[in-house]
């Protein structure tokens, strides 16, 4: 029987506890949540019906500061995925190096049956029930799956409305008129393109120049090309469920966003090379490679058709374990998810600092701090990396990722008293 996600994450940190030679009594602290919430939401719907929808917070792991985490609306969540995606949030927050422990919430509803006033009443309901546990300094839910800037918004009036006054830091990624801030709506692909840039300077000598291929011209995809254009990269293919577009000459991103935009199709851009198959930026010419739709994109069938040099994750988990170690084989590098789209995560930090001071930064300001948190971010993960390969030559930067990740956890912990 296939494994659940959750016992798939559930062994990368026993793996990762394994490879950092930690005390098993790590893995017994971070294999198991805090807390978790179950609650019920009650929504009288357009046509008189109750529907009693059900939700969950899972509070995984404090030790590093408060809970922090996206909600997903989504019809097939289980308990069990909230688990799992609240101990990723753990992991990431710590790579990150921000002050912040993991959490997730989730409500099974399929928000794309809902009229607004309907979604509207899920998303009040739902910040209403979880409100005794959560706060600015307990625990700072943000959007993920079905949930968005406008979700937040609602969430945080209905929170501010049960406590009297305004408070903008319990949710993240708000609009920006709600003490949200510009930069949220590119901060994940403008992570990626940080991250691509800095692993080019490693690994090809600069970024300048660098053909770069994007699979996915969603919310990632499309600002992780864009800022690669702006860094000097040429970006030579994206794609999207329409098909791939090919350019060996550059593509004009803005002109592909606009087009996509109006026309909800890349291949409607007016030049290059139109191939049917989404999947086929993934094998294009290119020296950087983004897989920035879904997950299982790269698996051991395809894998040898990729023909990058390095691959950076903005989906979540786009690449197989098993295609992960042929690409080694390969020589490929791969800089891991959890380390290339933790823009968002990050940025939501900014947010949430601003939100406490009352105090905004502008544009540029946010993008240069964020920017400066990814970069040290990368160089931290690249010198383990380099640490690491001299002792196992099969070592991954996925593996001195979640080495650096677990150690902040255990000594955090350790100073505690916790072990
Ligand atoms: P999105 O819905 O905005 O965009 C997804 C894009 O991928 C769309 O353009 C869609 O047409 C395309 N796509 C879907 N299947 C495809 C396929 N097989 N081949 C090519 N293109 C395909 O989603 P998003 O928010 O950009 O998220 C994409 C990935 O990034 C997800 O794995 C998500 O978990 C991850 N992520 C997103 C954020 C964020 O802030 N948006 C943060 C961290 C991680």
């Amino acid at each position: 029987m296939a494994k659940t996600f959750l016992e798939n994450v559930l062994e990368t940190l026993r793996r990762g506890v394994e490879l950092g030679g930690f005390p098993e009594e790590v893995y017994k602290i971070l294999s198991k949540p805090e807390r978790i919430l179950i609650v019920k939401i009650l929504v009288r719907m357009d046509d008189g019906r109750l529907e009693v929808f059900e939700g969950y917070r899972v509070q995984h792991n404090s030790a590093l500061g408060p809970y922090k985490g996206g909600i997903r609306f989504h019809p097939e969540v289980t308990l069990d995925d909230d688990i799992a995606l609240a101990t990723l949030m753990t992991l990431k927050n710590s790579l990150a190096g921000i002050p912040y422990g993991g959490g997730k919430g989730a409500v099974r509803v399929d928000y794309k049956k809902l009229s607004e006033k309907e979604l509207e009443q899920v998303s009040r309901g739902y910040a209403r029930a979880i409100a005794p546990l959560i706060g600015d300094h307990i625990d700072i839910p943000a959007p993920d799956v079905g949930t968005n800037p406008q979700v937040m918004a609602w969430m945080v009036d209905e929170y501010s409305k049960l406590k009297g006054f305004n408070v903008p830091g319990v949710f993240t990624a708000k609009p920006p008129v709600l003490w949200g801030n510009p930069v949220r709506r590119y901060a994940t692909g403008f992570g990626c393109a940080v991250m691509s840039r800095e692993a080019a300077e490693k690994y090809l000598g600069g970024v300048e120049g660098k053909r770069v291929s994007i699979q996915g011209f969603g919310n990632t995809g499309r600002w992780h090309a864009y800022w690669l254009s702006k860094m000097g990269a040429k970006v030579v293919a994206i794609s999207d469920t329409s098909g791939t577009l090919y350019d060996p000459e550059g593509i004009d991103v803005e002109l592909a966003m606009k087009v996509k935009n109006e026309t909800r199709k890349v291949i409607n851009y007016p030049k290059g090379e139109k191939i049917p198959d989404p999947k086929a930026a993934l094998y294009v010419e290119a020296d950087i490679l983004g897989p920035d739709a879904m997950e299982n994109q790269i698996t051991t069938e395809n894998v040898g058709k990729v023909k990058a040099k390095i691959i950076v994750e903005g989906a979540n988990g786009p690449t197989t374990p098993e295609a992960e170690i042929k690409l080694y084989e390969m020589g490929v590098v791969i800089v891991p998810d959890f380390l290339a789209n933790a823009g968002g995560v990050i940025m939501s930090y900014l947010e949430w600092v601003e939100n406490l001071q009352w105090y905004f930064w502008d544009e540029d300001e946010t993008r240069a701090r964020l920017e400066r948190i990814m970069k040290n971010n990368f160089l931290k993960v690249y010198n383990k990396f380099e640490e690491i390969k001299g002792e196992k030559k099969e070592a991954t930067m996925r593996d001195a990722a979640l080495i650096i990740s677990i150690e902040r956890l255990y000594e955090a912990m350790r100073y505690r008293g916790w072990l």
